[in-house]
């Protein structure tokens, strides 16, 4: 039977993807079908001399966008000179910026995002309850990421999102120097849950995240083996330079050239299908498999979010810590942990700590419940504390 795992696991996944897929195309027609991404404004159209009236001709602007844009009063307005506006440079900023703001407000679906949020409330509510009944078993944690990956990514759909909420606001900025007001409120939503409990809102709301963590919980068995191939952990130091060399090039292109790098790979757009072109298709397709072997790629290589995320996560109020006195050094936790988080918050040998997502795997594996999500600050390891324990018996 056990040589029937891996061909049952392969199955697992692609009910998994196609499932994923056919609903949330589904879903996507009952919600109207939109790309939920705004068009920014292109180059304008302006000359010195022109009318207001002329210059919303020139770019087919309707006289009721350029009522808003320019505050008129009556049609008279019309035929004011734009000069009264500023210069050249600082009327093309202003109509640039209202049209990306009116651009974004209307791309959006208003009824879906607070219930979103709401939805998020409730479900990480949930979770947070669940875990401090030490209830997020092996079986359980697949359970929940599959309801966050059908509630967040296929009813609810790709947007909003934590890690959107950080490239569009940088995007937006970059383009057309607009902040976009409830985009700021989301981010700071989702910052106060990183502050509050680490990483949670990647853990167990985040549509692509869950997707990808799922995925890579598909290829264990309830001990933690992979079941194809090898996990691989790949060191912070390169996932973390990654991110942030990714992270400075997207901003640099949006800033100079206007262009969002992310949006042609975007992989919360699995969830949104219709607007999938075919290098978003394959590079999803390349994440959803390197998931498998390694524990949330995108994530930990490109997020912008989880770059920011993880600075916030130095701040965090709850986190994981170890309480060293009932700790009998076994090291299960650092080993069962699918990234490389656990090793540096045991052993402490690293400043640096990475990312940890919250998952609790360290707390279920440990045999002497010395793993806490709490408030309790970390510690050192007391000095010579795993070789002793070495000595006692412990696994290496
Ligand atoms: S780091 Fe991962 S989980 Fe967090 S926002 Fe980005 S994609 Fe989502
Ligand atoms: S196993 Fe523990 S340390 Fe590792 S990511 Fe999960 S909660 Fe964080």
């Amino acid at each position: 039977m056990a040589g029937y795992l891996p061909l049952r696991k392969i199955i697992l996944l692609i009910v998994i993807i196609v499932i994923v897929i056919g609903l949330s195309i589904l879903s996507g027609r009952i919600w109207g079908g939109k790309s939920e991404q705004s068009q920014r404004p292109g180059e304008l159209i302006i000359e010195k001399g022109m009318t207001v009236g002329r210059f919303g001709q020139a770019n087919a602007l309707s006289n009721k966008v350029l009522k808003e844009i320019f505050d008129l009063k009556t049609k008279a307005d019309l035929e004011k000179p734009l000069s009264e506006y500023g210069t050249v440079d600082q009327v093309t900023s202003m109509v640039k910026k209202r049209l990306a703001l009116a651009a974004e407000h209307e791309s959006k679906n208003w009824i879906k995002i607070p219930a979103k949020f709401l939805l998020w409330f409730v479900f990480l509510s949930m979770v947070f309850i669940l875990a401090k009944k030490r209830r997020v078993t092996s079986g359980a944690r697949k359970g929940l990421l599959f309801a966050a990956v059908l509630i967040f990514g296929v009813i609810m759909g790709s947007d909003p999102s934590p890690m959107g909420t950080v490239k569009d606001a940088i995007h937006l900025y970059g383009t057309a120097h607009a902040v976009f007001p409830p985009r700021m409120i989301a981010l700071t939503v989702f910052l106060a849950i990183v502050f509050f409990a680490n990483k949670y809102i990647c853990a167990w709301g985040c549509q692509a995240g869950t997707l990808q963590d799922l995925i890579f919980r598909i290829n264990q068995t309830d001990g933690q083996k992979a079941v194809m191939g090898r996990q691989i952990k790949i060191p912070f130091v390169v996932t973390n330079s990654i991110r942030f060399i990714f992270f400075c090039v997207f901003t640099f292109v949006a800033f100079s050239l206007g262009t969002d790098i992310v949006e042609p790979v975007d992989p919360f757009k699995i969830y949104n299908p219709a607007h999938l072109g075919l290098t978003g298709g394959i590079f999803i397709g390349a994440l959803l498999l390197a998931s498998l072997f390694t524990y949330r790629p995108w994530c930990h290589l490109f997020c912008p979010f989880g770059l920011v995320g993880w600075l916030v996560e130095k701040i965090s109020l709850v986190k994981i810590s170890v309480n060293y006195e009932t700790c009998i050094a076994c090291q299960r936790c650092a080993a069962a942990c699918p990234s490389t988080v656990m090793g540096a918050i045991l052993k402490r040998h690293k400043k640096t700590i990475p990312d940890c997502f919250a998952c609790y795997t360290c707390r279920e594996v440990c045999p002497t419940g010395s793993i806490q999500f709490s408030t309790r600050k970390r510690t050192l390891p007391p000095p010579g504390h795993f070789d002793k324990k070495k000595k006692d018996g412990g696994q290496p």
